[in-house]
């Protein structure tokens, strides 16, 4: 087993490579391990290293850290996610659980770009939620309201306002909201592997195949060591399953997406010289398309069950000639072989959209499962579990855990099968909008 990730994520590939990554080579105790270098686990770690600054704390990754997920998202900071409508009070509650949960998370992301003084190209231009069939009004006219009952600022634009604020002629109706933020996911999660505190010893392309708890220590398996702990948070998100952590309540999905070089000055007036801009699809198998501030479009127009651990550049060619055509339907005046780059990313899912955060033996503690919205809720809540794991209460945890918790699926063949269905279902549903 073992976990390859494709070099071509434009975002990661914008930086400066990585010096002095260091593999785990022999066996080490220590106080605390926390698995997986993304947002979730960084956060931790930083949040350990501050309250124990004379522990061992060791961080490992099968990766280069900050490689998985968190450096190839489409880099949405999200203040809210489009829900279809609500027929009780009891969804609105629950709606705002959630929203408490982001609002949370953007407070976490600005707090460490003002403490750090990070460059993530960050921009409050707020997202739109977009879509060309006009029949969708109706759900964002719900979403509307639902909005409106919880005082977001939004609204409603037509296709005429769009063509001129997107440079595309493609959206026909979307909703407007000013809370979002964009960003570029590779430097804000590189800003976190930099400035990690010096007592946390960061162990990369370390792969944790096996662990076990025996009374008062975890033993935790590498291919050529052994890590003995005291403490464990699991951070590997797409990846809990793997590790046979809440195996029964979430499942990876795989996702791909495409980036184009700089548009170039003429390109860019054909297009209405538009600023940044981010666009979620209504239906949720729709694109996600964003223009940068350095005029690259961004696509990402697939989810499906694939083997989480490596995709084959014969697939990955194929998604990248969907979202090849995905750029087509909206950008038809800009040449066909503008794509850069493809990649693809594991993000976790569970049945009912709630994250998970819990403890779940003596010293074992998780954190995961952001469905797609993970970059401040990944941060939040990799900072809070190991806030919980010390021992200590905060107000950001009783949000957090009034959540509702993820339901358990269904064991396999059935899951999958299930989870197939659901995808070509949606799928069905959103294809004028891929
Ligand atoms: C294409 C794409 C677009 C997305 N767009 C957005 C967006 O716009 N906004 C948003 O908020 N979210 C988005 N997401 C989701 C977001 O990226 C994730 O929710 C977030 O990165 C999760 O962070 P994490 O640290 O929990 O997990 P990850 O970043 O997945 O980190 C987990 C780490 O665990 C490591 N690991 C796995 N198994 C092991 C093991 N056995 N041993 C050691 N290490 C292991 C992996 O290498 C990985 O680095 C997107 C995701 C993808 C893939």
């Amino acid at each position: 087993m073992k976990l390859q990730n494709d070099n071509s994520c434009s975002w990661i590939n914008d930086l400066d490579p990585r010096s002095n990554i260091k593999t785990l080579k022999e066996n080490l105790d220590c106080e605390w391990l926390i698995v997986g270098a993304g947002y979730t686990g960084l956060s931790a770690a930083r949040k350990l290293g501050q309250l124990f600054p004379n522990q061992k704390i060791i961080l490992v990754d099968a990766q280069l850290a900050g490689e998985g997920a968190s450096g190839r998202n489409s880099g949405y900071l999200v203040d809210t996610t489009l829900n279809d409508g609500f027929t009780s009070n009891k969804e609105l509650e629950n709606y705002k659980k959630k929203a408490d949960i982001y609002k949370l998370g953007i407070q976490v992301i600005k707090k460490f770009i003002k403490e750090y003084q990070v460059d993530c190209d960050w921009n409050e231009c707020g997202k739109y939620f977009a879509s060309s069939n006009i029949k969708d009004e109706k759900i964002l006219i719900n979403f509307s309201e639902t909005l409106s009952k919880l005082n977001f600022e939004h609204k409603i634009l037509d296709n005429q306002e769009l063509t001129k604020k997107l440079g595309t002629s493609f959206y026909n109706i979307a909703l407007y909201t000013k809370g979002g933020i964009l960003l570029h996911p590779g430097k804000l999660v590189r800003a976190m592997i930099d400035t990690l505190p010096e007592n946390v010893q960061l162990f990369e392309n370390s792969l944790l195949m096996n662990w076990k708890k025996d009374r008062d220590t975890i033993s935790c398996y590498f291919e050529n060591a052994k890590i003995m702990t005291k403490k464990i948070i699991f951070a590997t998100n797409g990846f809990l399953k793997s590790l046979g952590v809440k195996s029964n309540y979430n499942f990876p999905i795989t996702l791909t997406a495409s980036m184009t070089r700089p548009l170039s000055d003429q390109e860019f007036k054909s297009i209405g010289e538009p600023e940044e801009w981010g666009v979620l699809p209504v239906r949720p198998m729709g694109a996600t398309i964003r223009m940068t501030k350095d005029r690259r479009i961004l696509i990402r127009n697939t989810a499906e069950v694939y083997n989480p651990f490596q995709m084959s550049q014969s697939d990955l060619n194929k998604r990248a000639y969907k979202q090849k055509i995905g750029i087509k339907k909206r950008f038809p005046q800009l040449p066909d072989d503008i794509i850069q780059t493809s990649w693809s990313g594991i993000v976790s899912r569970t049945r009912n959209s709630s994250q998970i955060f819990e403890k779940i033996d003596k010293n074992i503690f998780v954190a995961g499962c952001y469905n797609g919205s993970g970059i401040g809720v990944g941060t939040l809540f990799g900072e809070q579990i190991a806030i919980k794991a010390s021992n200590e209460h905060t107000k950001e945890i009783e949000t957090i855990e009034a959540r509702s918790k993820p339901t358990w699926l269904p064991p396999q063949p059935f899951l999958n099968l299930g989870i197939k269905s659901r995808l070509i279902y949606e799928r069905l549903r959103a294809r004028s909008e891929i």
